[in-house]
This record gives structure tokens, sequence and C-alpha cells, in this order.
């Protein structure tokens, strides 16, 4: 049987990124030059290129000011979940902060998109040891799903000794974590989706991907809207590292993805949770 697995976008301004946090705050949002639905759209035409349904997860702020990219997604066939109000990571917030960030984020997705919102991901795979309240409350809000841990040991993020296949966090309730793939190579694990999928080579994300498939699992992967637009206006000022990553190979992305999307089978992450509740 073949094994489904993620294929999921975090909709997002380029200047919305945790790298440039410091650089840009987020009074200033507004004074930026918007690219998301340019990109977004970008990525819908590959997608239907490949004949891929995919899961968009949305800052509310995004929907809020673009109703029409959020209508579209939904109209192509793919699935809106949410990625928080304006990408509030979530250990600088306590429970009741959080609860109100996702009524806030969902109340925009399903204004928009008039459809149910189930999933969510955390801002910068935000859920780690400093949050142990996170999947509750996501459980008590009602969502199915939560794809916001990453595996891994970085140095933004991460929460090594987690789970590296679908979950559950919780005993007494059915709410699945699908963290996002990584690679295990001679016992480390590395990162993959995102800017690592920009400057590694592929076959680290294929790797990853088969991994997951021969351990039963649907593999998570994982990019940003901007990362397909070269011509997006530079930030400046930011730190060099953050430079180097946002920037690096934004040309052979579009090219990248496509082969990636022919590679392995990909669909909705509501679909893999769908699969892993019934393997
Ligand atoms: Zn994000």
């Amino acid at each position: 049987m073949t094994i489904l697995n993620g294929m999921s976008v975090d909709v997002e301004e380029y200047f919305q990124v945790g790298a440039f946090e410091r650089t840009i705050d987020k009074s200033d949002w507004n004074s930026w030059q918007s690219r998301v639905v340019t990109n977004t759209g970008m990525v819908l035409d590959l997608f239907a290129e490949a004949g891929v349904k995919a899961t968009f997860f949305t800052l509310g702020w995004v929907a809020d000011r673009h109703p029409a990219l959020i209508r579209r997604i939904v109209s192509e066939g793919h699935e809106i979940a949410s990625h928080g109000w304006d990408h509030q990571r979530i250990f600088t917030m306590n429970a009741n902060a959080f609860r109100a960030d996702l009524a806030k984020a969902r109340k925009a997705l399903e204004d928009a998109g008039g459809v149910a919102v189930t999933g969510y991901r955390a801002p910068s795979f935000s859920i780690d040891t400093r949050t142990p309240w996170a999947h509750q409350v996501l459980a008590e809000e009602g969502y199915a799903y939560s794809s916001s841990v990453a595996p891994v040991a970085h140095d933004h993020y991460g929460w090594r000794d987690s789970p590296r296949f679908a979950w559950r966090p919780l005993p007494d309730n059915s709410l699945i974590e699908l963290p996002v793939s990584v690679a295990e190579l001679a016992n480390r694990r590395m990162a993959v989706g995102g800017g690592f999928f920009r400057l590694l080579p592929a076959a680290l994300t294929d790797t990853a991907v088969r991994q997951s498939n021969r351990a039963g699992h649907g593999g998570m992967f994982y990019f940003h809207p901007w990362e397909v637009d070269p011509g997006q206006p530079r930030v400046p000022n930011a730190p060099l590292r953050s430079k180097v990553r946002h920037y690096s190979r934004l040309g052979a992305m579009s090219g990248k993805l496509r082969k990636l999307l022919g590679r392995h089978q990909w669909g909705r992450v509501d679909a893999v949770v769908a699969q892993e509740r019934c393997a």
C-alpha cells in the first residue's frame, strides 16, 4: 500500500519570518510590500500542475487582509489550517494568550474560507518542552491535529527528544501531533523542510520521507510561499546568518519542488491524519 505524505505550506509574508523578528517590528508590517498573494498563487500553480492537494497553514493576519486568496486555496481543493494570528511563538505566551491567538486566527480563516479549520501549526515549530499545556489547549479548542513540533535540535527551535513520527500527546483525547519530517543519519536527526530543503540536497528529504514510510507513517514536508520568490524586497540590517539562510537558492526552489512533487505520494494533512487513525 502506498503511504500518503503530508504536503504543507506555511502562508506568511517574507517579512514575517522568525529570522527577521528582531529586525522588523510588527507595527511596521503594513509598510512592507505584500507579496503573499502572488507567491502563494505560484505555489498553487505548481500543485495544480503536479495534481497535488496540500494543506496551507495560514496566518489569520494574512486571511484578514487577503480573503480572496483563502477562497482560491479552498476552491482548488486544498485544506486551510491555522498558523496562528501573527506568528507569535507559543513559548512567548501563556495558555490563555495562546487560546486567544487561536480564536482570532480561526475566525479570520473560517470567515474567509467558509470551511471549518481543524489543523494547527505553531509558528517556528514552537511547541516544545517549554509549552507542556499547548496540546491540551488545542484539544479543548476542538482541533483534530497539530503539526507543531520539530523533533530535532536547531538553534532557533526544536524538541529533540520528542517522537519522530505521528503521536498522541494526550491520554484522554484523540488529538494527533504530526511532527515535521527529519532524516536520521548515523543516529543524528537532520531537519529537511523549509530552508533546509532549499539549501541541502533534495536526497535528504527523500531519505526522511522513505524512513517515515518504512516505519508505517506519512512524512510531513513544509515550505513557505516567499521561498519561490527571488524578487522579494531585501530586508536590510538583518543578521548575516539570517540573510544567508533566507535568500540562498530562492531561484532554484520552484524547480526543486516540482521534482519533489513527482517523487512521492503527497496529500492534505487531514488525509494523512485519517490514514494514521486507520493504521
Ligand atoms: Zn511560519
